[in-house]
């Protein structure tokens, strides 16, 4: 039966598939298919992996101790039972023979199947049983990932080559570690119960362009394993179990959307430029080096903001190296083709946690608010040598391109001095070991309200600033922004919050410094006029953004906006103001249009 779930739009498009179910816990088994040539292979690896957990399982009970409880041995038994009962691996052979998942994604996704069934059961023992039959997976995909066993290698292709239905993915939740891990990879779309619109998890969807709805409730439980779903990432609606006709509309939608974006990607390599000749500098937003690339396709002038966290996520707590980072810093450097390069330093902490957080492991374990914990700068002066090694890799960078220095959730003048000092020693670092480096600008991501309250004082020490919206919204409104219950008050809108962007803007450009915005605001077409009568003039966000915050500026008069911002943000209800403004300013255009004298 056809039914819909409400959630938050935050990565816009619409993606139509069915769905694969994954648990939290499960996001990161690997996800790929197999070709078609190798499906036997495959299911020869699932038979070896139960073949050793057999054994592995046989080892333990012919061991275990003569004083052992009674119970310990059944409980082995109900193990072996499971291992070999058709619902599991039967089951998982028909994922890998019919739909061509790897064995370990073709596991995960029948255990979600059996998880269902155990949980809807009326006797509480036979209920209980799905924490073992969990036990006996992990086994599974313990002696998979080993690949210790002699199985065939087997190959992935891509989904197009699968020839198979395509696939969205349904979680509880999903990290923004996670949500990089299917970058590129088999799904078209994202559904998860929790999470907000500017949670890292919503933001590396939208790196992604694939449409993704956060915050739908009841989605993971509601939703079943191979459902046909719609996901409208405009309106942040799913439909489970669409009819026909539901679907046919929404495949119609999706193609006149991409027929609007196609035409859009003509504007790609025009510059960004108002009707009253102001030019602006539109930059790219980046997790990885290998983004510069759609970057560049989409015309940005530059990288505004590299999340250099993300090479540190997804590494089993293995840190990367200075070298490591030097060579990743560089590639992106060297892609972008001398356009500058903004690497902001490691933004950990909040909901972007590292698996290890090295001395620190136990104070961020146990921090009580994350959001207002050691994260990002605190993390980075709390790791001294971790942040010179970082500061040497970025330097090493520069000597191959343009590269900028950002340092994020600057609120104290004492970190601004802590960061100087670290650059210092950094270079001298590399001096001694006569390594070639290369200069840098300095800059501060303004996301505390502290921060925009003091600029003129930061800006003594700081190149460029970078206003971080998502954060700033975050604290001055002292909304979490990865919360759902919370997020019908994390307003972009709220005058407190345009009064200090207003005011940021306006002190750089007073002050000579190069100002930007990089928070998702830069990419919302809603806030591009405003921003620009605000007088910004750099704006960073995803590459697939671009275009149309391009087209919003070749239509803008941003003089006409700089003399109405006031209006707009001393307003009760700034977003119902400016698009009053913005009517005003279509109806003014319309009347000159009819009264120009036909050339
Ligand atoms: C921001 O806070 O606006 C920002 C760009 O940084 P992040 O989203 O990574 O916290
Ligand atoms: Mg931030």
């Amino acid at each position: 039966m056809s039914f819909q779930l409400f959630g938050l739009p935050v990565s816009r498009g619409i993606a139509i598939g069915r769905a694969v179910l994954v648990a939290s816990s499960r996001l990161d088994v690997a996800h790929y298919y197999v070709a078609a040539t190798d499906v036997e292979a495959e299911i020869e690896r699932l038979r070896l992996a139960r073949d050793a957990v057999a054994r592995e399982l046989g080892t333990m009970q012919r061991d275990m101790p003569a004083e052992a409880p009674a119970e310990l041995s059944a409980l082995l038994d109900v193990h072996l039972m499971l291992l070999h009962d058709d619902t599991l691996t039967g089951a998982t052979k028909q994922w890998i023979r019919e739909r061509h998942y790897n064995a370990e994604w073709a596991l995960s996704a029948q255990l979600e199947v059996l998880a269902r069934q155990f949980d809807e059961m009326e006797d509480e023992y036979l209920r209980e049983r799905k924490a073992d039959l969990e036990q006996v997976v992990e086994r599974l995909l313990g002696v998979l990932a080993r690949g210790d066993d002699g199985a065939p290698a087997t190959h992935a292709v891509t989904p197009e080559q699968s020839g198979d239905d395509p696939l969205v993915l349904v979680a509880g939740d999903i990290s923004p570690a996670d949500m990089l891990r299917f970058k590129g990879g088999v799904f078209l779309g994202f559904v998860t119960d929790v999470g907000g619109t500017t949670s890292h998890t919503a933001i590396v969807a939208r790196s992604m362009d694939i449409p993704a709805v956060v915050g739908a409730r009841e989605a993971s439980r509601l939703i079943r394993q191979d459902d046909w779903v719609v996901i409208d990432g405009d309106a942040g609606v799913v439909i489970v179990d669409p009819s026909p006709g539901v679907i046919e509309e929404y495949r119609a939608a999706k193609r006149q959307r991409d027929r609007g974006r196609a035409a859009l990607a003509r504007l790609r390599h025009l510059p960004a430029v108002t009707v009253d000749d102001q030019r602006v500098q539109l930059l790219a937003n980046i997790e990885q080096p290998a983004d510069a690339t759609a970057a560049l396709a989409a015309g940005a002038v530059g990288v505004g903001l590299f999340r250099s966290e993300f090479l540190f996520m997804n590494r089993d707590g293995e840190l990367p190296g200075e070298d490591e980072q030097f060579e990743a810093y560089r590639t992106a450097v060297e892609a972008m083709r001398g356009r500058p390069v903004t690497i902001r330093t490691v933004d950990i902490g909040a909901d972007k946690e590292l698996e290890r957080m090295s001395a620190n492991e136990l104070r961020h374990e146990h921090a009580l608010n994350p959001a207002l914990g050691l994260r990002a700068i605190r993390w980075s002066l709390s790791e001294p040598a971790m942040f010179r090694q970082q500061l040497r890799a970025i330097l090493r960078a520069a000597a191959h391109g343009r590269v900028r220095i950002l340092i994020p959730m600057v609120a104290h003048l004492s970190e601004v001095r802590h960061t100087i000092e670290a650059l210092a020693r950094a270079r001298q670092q590399l001096d001694d070991a006569r390594r070639a480096y290369g200069s840098v600008e300095l800059g501060a991501m303004i996301e505390v309200p502290a921060a925009a309250l003091m600029l003129p004082a930061f800006l003594r020490h700081f190149d460029f600033v970078s206003i971080g919206t998502n954060d700033l919204i975050q604290y001055t409104l002292a909304i979490d922004r990865a919360d759902e219950a919370v997020a019908h008050l994390y307003n972009a809108w709220h005058p407190a919050v345009l009064q200090l962007i207003a005011q940021t803007i306006a002190c750089a450009n007073r002050l000579r410094k190069d100002v930007s915005v990089c928070g998702e605001m830069a990419g919302d077409p809603a806030f591009t006029e405003l921003l620009l009568g605000m007088g910004l003039r750099s704006f960073s966000m995803h590459p697939s953004q671009i275009v149309t915050i391009k087209e919003r500026i070749l239509s803008t008069d941003a003089s006409r906006w700089a003399a109405l911002v006031e209006r707009v943000i001393s307003a009760d209800d700034p977003e119902r103001e400016c698009q009053v403004v913005a009517a005003e300013g279509a109806a003014r255009v319309a009347t000159l249009a009819a009264s120009a004298s036909p050339v």
